[in-house]
């Protein structure tokens, strides 16, 4: 138990997730809990992770759950381990949740994406189809995020859109995508921002250097008989100079967020084929496109994006990369344990808005933990 990397999880305390200001000690070495000085709360050493409260062992949840983001099915877990189905449900749902939340907290932050493709995949779940679209980074292989939804729609598109838009800095940005006339609303909808100085409802002007490039295949009998490709917005020299720069050749092709779909239906085949109940459920498939996607991104090697390392003597090794090393997010490959056991911080303290000059009190809380 170290109380230097760890955060007092109260949101009304002044010292909510700042860690190594000496205000955490050990409350109970043998109930492994700790004590804020700031609020006088106690709490539980796993609070904030998905072993708060479990108490099967953390070896056991972390098998359990590597094998859910593998695509394993809950029967062969059930069988495996002799456990409850609820509780090997119950503990995807709060590894889901819980991936939900270290994706916001740590990949949607603004970032030059530089070239994005977006796409959509059918699933079939029992009784009714769902929709599933989804965003790469194609730079970094980093996935963005995703929206389960009933219909193929506007609205899909369009939450899709603000999910990319909180990860993209104002920078030049390339979009892929299908056909679906759908996006090029649903991508100039979202990447606008408010023209300050403006009395009322300010209006809002799109953002510079948006290319947008469309990919419709032509198909008969399942098979791809016809590839078109059309630019939609922007110059020909800007599309291929971000071509270039992010895939390093000049052909527009929504190729990678494919092969992504491929990775996400292997592992969501046996997510939906798993039970009656459970198939019919879309948080369920939420959850799990959530669990996948960010053992994806934080626990996974790519390939595709190891680079060579030069040593002496003209020796090369490859140095592995994650789409989060890539991107930047972190500084090596993270366990499965420790993306379970990474706990997002809370917002830090906001003094509480009142009419009037802040009383002696409230001043020396914000000048110890507001600066
Ligand atoms: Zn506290």
């Amino acid at each position: 138990m170290d109380p230097q990397t760890v955060f007092c999880p109260n949101s009304a305390c002044p010292a909510s997730g700042q860690t190594g200001r000496g205000n955490i000690s050990i409350h109970s070495r043998k109930e492994r809990r700790y004590k804020c000085s700031e609020c006088g709360k106690t709490f539980a050493e796993t609070k904030g992770t998905v072993f708060y409260r479990l108490r099967k062992s953390q070896d056991l949840v972390v098998i359990v759950v590597t094998l859910l983001a593998y695509g394993c099915p809950v029967q062969a877990i059930v069988m495996a381990f002799g456990l409850d189905e609820r509780t090997v449900m119950n503990w995807q749902s709060r590894s889901g949740q819980h991936c939900q939340q270290v994706h916001e907290h740590l990949v949607e932050r603004p970032r030059d994406l530089g070239q994005v493709q977006a796409d959509e995949i059918r699933v079939k779940m029992q009784g009714l189809i769902v929709w599933m679209a989804m965003a790469i980074q194609v730079q970094t292989r980093l996935w963005l995020g995703g929206v389960v939804s009933q219909c193929r729609d506007r609205h899909l598109m369009c939450a899709l859109m603000r999910q990319v838009r909180r990860c993209a800095l104002c920078r030049s940005l390339l979009f892929c995508v299908d056909g679906c006339r759908a996006y090029i609303d649903a991508i100039r909808k979202a990447f606008r921002e408010p023209i300050p100085g403006q009395a009322g409802r300010p209006r809002l002007r799109a953002w510079d250097g948006i290319a947008i490039a469309q990919v419709v295949k032509q198909y008969a009998h399942r098979r791809v008989i016809g590839v078109t490709r059309r630019v939609v917005q922007g110059t020909e020299a800007q599309l291929k100079t971000l071509l270039q720069m992010t895939q390093g050749s000049g052909v527009i092709n929504t190729a990678y967020i494919e092969r992504l779909n491929a990775t996400f239906r292997s592992r969501i085949a046996t997510l939906v084929r798993r039970g009656r109940a459970l198939a019919r459920q879309m948080p369920t498939l939420h959850e799990g496109m959530y669990l996948v996607g960010t053992v994806y991104n934080f626990c996974t090697y790519h390939k595709s994006l190891r680079v060579p390392l030069h040593l002496p003597n003209h020796r090369r090794r490859w140095l592995r990369r994650t789409p989060a090393i890539a991107a930047g997010l972190t500084d090596h490959l993270w366990s499965v344990k420790e993306l379970l056991l990474f706990r997002v911080p809370p917002p830090f303290w906001q003094p509480p808005k009142r009419r009037g000059r802040p009383s002696k009190a409230t001043k020396a809380l914000i000048a110890q933990w507001c600066t």
